[in-house]
């Protein structure tokens, strides 16, 4: 039989906002900060410490939400998720449950198979749990690290829309791209800034046209904690669900573990019930409002999103689909780009977005330095590309003004007035340069002549070298033909 996927994603993204949703205590890179350096009575779990809801993470969650065309509440209540762990002093987590900040989105996604809409249920607020560490060697123990305790944390929880890896992965990538582009969580998914727990079950596959099979039981597989291992969770559940139902079994509801060493899911517990954690409404906090106004302010001030953004750089800027890919990736990539064609005047925005995803990339990455902090300014660039294009200097000698404007952040005029490297365009002169080079090859040219026509290639080799690579190539071609057709 054959089994159609059925998929949906519950993301968790750090907002990183300065301090954390509840208390005064900044958000540190938990990779980074000595441990327990960002704690304070309210996010230790202190008796008699009241929270106070951290208004910057809320308006960076409606970012989010609205991004996602979803509906902003406008009352919406924190509860407490009640369950007895170290990573959470407080032994309950603050989480929005039955009124969450946002409801009813939606997110279109690319696939191979082409464009597809999946649909957003809720997006609501909460804190993160501290970091565990557990030694083993030795006396086995556990090191407990509450600087993430209480970080503002946005869970986005889908539809199960999803029907294929590929398509859980566009949603996860699409979202990624959405936060980074908000400026509210930077990406970062080596440091645990975004997580995913993914649902999955599958049914019979029915044909086309006809009704699809009714859902079968899911499992949860929890903390994945990049894109690779999210894919590989879902393509094993999926193989071991589909495995079980062919053998006539019945899947078990429950919560999973990733295997990253052995790349298998595990049993981690029966599936709890919402009635488990005694979710009540928080007592301390009274119930979040937003008004039309605030949700307003916060949609105008949304930037141009990165769908959006590759659409308008194709059709203004005449780009390929895969250029404007490479730009927008970025949104500082996409705006130094701008920035560039827009001190370029009449260069063709096409030769800006060349010297952008070739050479510059390539410098940068070797370097290993980012769009924020490249010394080459946009206008820097501009200037470069420029006298490229009206034939100033040549492509080649662009690539090595490039390099050095990349190490010393000067001017592309400047390294070229100062190392003599302006094109040589007159005619006249490299007609004189041609007609050494004949004169002093006598053997090629006859050998041309009778018919070696590939020795073309070579002498034109020789003009440049005597030039020192500074002629105008179209120039050097066209004279190099005419002496030879002499
Ligand atoms: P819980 O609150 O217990 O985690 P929900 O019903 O809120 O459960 O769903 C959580 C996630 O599970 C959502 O992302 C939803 O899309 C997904 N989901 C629900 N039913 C299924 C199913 N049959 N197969 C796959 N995913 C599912
Ligand atoms: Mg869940
Ligand atoms: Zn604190």
């Amino acid at each position: 039989m054959e089994f159609e996927p059925v998929i949906g994603l519950e993301v968790h993204a750090e907002l990183q906002t300065k301090s954390k949703m509840f208390c005064g205590c900044p958000v540190v890179d938990s990779t980074q900060a000595a441990p327990n350096t960002a704690v304070c009575p309210v996010c230790a779990g202190m008796p008699g410490a009241l929270p106070v809801a951290n208004r910057q993470a809320v308006e960076y969650g409606m970012r989010v939400a609205l991004a996602l065309e979803c509906k902003i509440e406008p009352i919406s209540i924190f509860a407490r998720k009640n369950y007895f762990y170290p990573d959470l002093p407080k032994g309950y987590q603050i989480s929005q449950y039955e009124e969450p900040l946002a409801t009813n989105g939606r997110l279109v996604v690319h696939t191979a198979e082409g464009e597809q809409t999946v649909r957003v249920r809720r997006v609501h607020l909460e804190e993160d749990a501290g970091k565990l560490t557990h030694v083993n060697e030795g006396d086995p123990h556990t090191l407990v690290d509450l600087n993430r305790a209480g970080v503002p944390l946005l869970e986005i929880v889908s539809e199960p829309d999803m029907h294929s890896v590929e398509a859980a992965r566009a949603y996860a990538e699409t979202l990624r791209e959405i936060v980074r582009y908000l400026g509210v969580n930077s990406g970062d998914m080596e440091k645990g800034v975004i997580r995913f727990e993914a649902n999955i079950s599958v049914r019979p596959k029915t044909g086309a046209g006809s009704e699809p099979a009714p859902y079968g039981t899911r499992t949860e597989v929890k903390n994945l904690n990049s894109f690779r291992a999210m894919e590989e969770a879902i393509r094993f559940e999926i193989a071991r669900q589909s495995e079980i139902l062919e053998a006539g079994g019945t899947v078990e509801q429950e919560t999973l573990g990733w295997d990253e060493v052995h790349g298998t899911t595990y049993s981690q517990r029966s599936k709890e019930d919402a009635h488990d954690y005694r979710y009540f409404p928080e007592p301390d906090l009274p119930p979040l409002i937003v008004e039309d106004a605030w949700v307003e302010k916060v949609r105008a001030e949304l930037p141009e999103l990165p769908m959006a953004k590759r659409r308008r750089f194709t059709e203004q800027y005449g780009l390929s689909a895969y250029d404007a890919n490479l730009l927008v990736a970025e949104r500082a990539v996409a705006d130094y780009f701008e920035r560039t064609v827009a001190a370029a005047g009449s260069v063709p925005a096409k030769s800006a977005a060349n010297w952008v995803t070739g050479e510059l990339f390539a410098l940068m990455k070797q370097a290993g330095v980012t769009v924020e902090a490249l010394r080459v300014s946009p206008s820097a660039l501009a200037g470069l590309v420029t006298m490229v294009s009206r034939g100033e200097i040549n492509q080649n000698t662009g690539k090595d003004v490039l390099a050095e404007m990349f190490e010393s952040g000067r001017d592309a005029a400047e390294i070229v007035e100062a190392r003599g490297l302006r094109q040589v365009s007159d005619e006249t002169l490299i007609a004189d340069l041609v007609k050494q080079v004949l004169d002093e090859n006598p053997a090629e040219v006859s050998s041309y002549r009778s018919g070696k026509t590939g020795l073309a290639n070579w002498l034109f080799g020789q003009v440049m070298k005597k030039a020192r690579g500074r002629a105008n190539p179209q120039v050097v071609r066209q004279e190099l033909e005419r002496q030879l057709e002499d």
